[in-house]
């Protein structure tokens, strides 16, 4: 799979993927056991990323971007979540197959996940700088004096005027936005190799949501780490991502670099997501929608997942699954328009 490597004058540059891929996921597969049945939340999901690439996990809620992420980093229940692979590997290592304290050392060092409540995931018994600095103190072996000073420079680093006194708030005393900038100082503390961001932006304000974009962005710059940034914002992926993973009912259904999926989207979910953003120089009365649900995980269609909701469903697409076709290098579809397209 083509990628985007960021050369040092701040162009991007497509190169064919690294020996050793940061990430790489091949067919994952994230079941739930529950009385009603087994559902699955995740459906053969399968991508690979380069170390510092940033990818973009969209799609409508439900659509199984967050599952993937608490599948990468085995933060389901183990006695109700079935997760299987043909590859999970983070820098070579076998997620799969790892003890839960090898994986414990894994979280919050090598890989991070910024979650979408702020301050749901705070503790608000402690003040911000005690949790930042057991978070420290868990993964470095360095003394409490340094974890301290490492909390202080990583809130200024996130953007915290007088990170001294503000080290000593309780999360009940932040704003909306100082509570994100917390998550994020938590989450890159360790200097991740991956950082997962699930809708960090989403309940802030326009004006918060851009200050985040910027910072996430610096933080790629200034410790070269990976993100996977799960959104239903197609604009704020924009501004982010070097590729685009478009999520439909647990399945990627179409994936490439940013550029081309906005200048040559295929899959018609994708179109369709596209044509319901608002756009101020399209003077329409009405946005578009895509009509119906996505399909609950117990009961999918025999055929495409998005068959029920596609303006261009075909007879086969109701009893037969489609595969993936390659559209271009690195641009990818799970359709079967896309097999008319390779044929024309
Ligand atoms: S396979 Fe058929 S139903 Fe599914 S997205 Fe393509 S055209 Fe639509």
């Amino acid at each position: 799979m083509i990628s985007l490597t960021r050369l040092t004058n701040g162009t991007l540059k497509r190169t064919a993927p690294e020996m050793n891929p940061l990430l790489e996921i091949r067919n994952l597969q994230t079941s739930f056991h529950t009385p009603y049945g087994t559902g699955r939340a995740v459906n053969g999901v399968s991508f690979s990323m380069n170390k510092g690439e940033i990818i973009g996990l969209a799609g409508e809620s439900g659509s199984g971007k967050t599952m993937t992420a608490l599948s990468i980093l085995r933060l389901l229940p183990e006695n109700k979540v079935h997760i299987s692979a043909e590859a999970l590997r983070f820098n070579g290592l076998d997620l799969l197959s790892m003890t839960d304290e090898e994986m414990r050392m894994i979280r919050g060092h090598k890989i991070s996940m910024i979650f979408q409540d702020p301050v749901a995931f705070l503790n608000p018994a402690f003040t911000i700088g005690q949790q930042l600095t057991d978070t420290i103190l868990t993964h470095m072996k360095i003394s409490k004096q340094e974890a301290a000073a490492l909390a202080v420079e990583t809130l200024s680093k996130v953007g915290f005027t007088a990170p001294e006194h503000k080290f000593h708030y309780y999360p009940h005393q932040l704003s909306g936005g100082m509570a994100q900038r917390t998550m994020i100082a938590q989450a890159i503390v360790t200097r991740p190799q991956l950082l997962i961001a699930d809708e960090i932006a989403t309940s802030l304000d326009a004006t918060l949501q851009n200050q985040i974009i910027d910072l996430m962005l610096l933080i790629r710059q200034e410790l070269s780490s990976a993100m996977i940034l799960i959104t239903h914002n197609l604009a704020l992926i924009s501004q982010m991502a070097d590729r685009i993973a478009m999520m439909y009912a647990g399945e990627i259904v179409e994936i490439a670099d940013k550029e081309n999926l906005f200048r040559n989207p295929f899959h018609p979910y994708t179109i369709g997501l596209l044509e319901s953003i608002p756009r101020i120089d399209k003077k329409s009365e009405f946005l578009k929608t895509i009509p119906g649900n996505i399909p609950d995980i117990f009961h999918y269609p025999a055929g495409c997942n998005f068959s029920d909701r596609c303006p261009r469903v075909m007879e086969i697409c109701c009893h037969k699954k489609p595969g993936y076709y390659e559209l271009s290098p690195g641009h990818k579809a799970l359709c079967w328009l896309g097999e008319r397209a390779a044929t024309t």
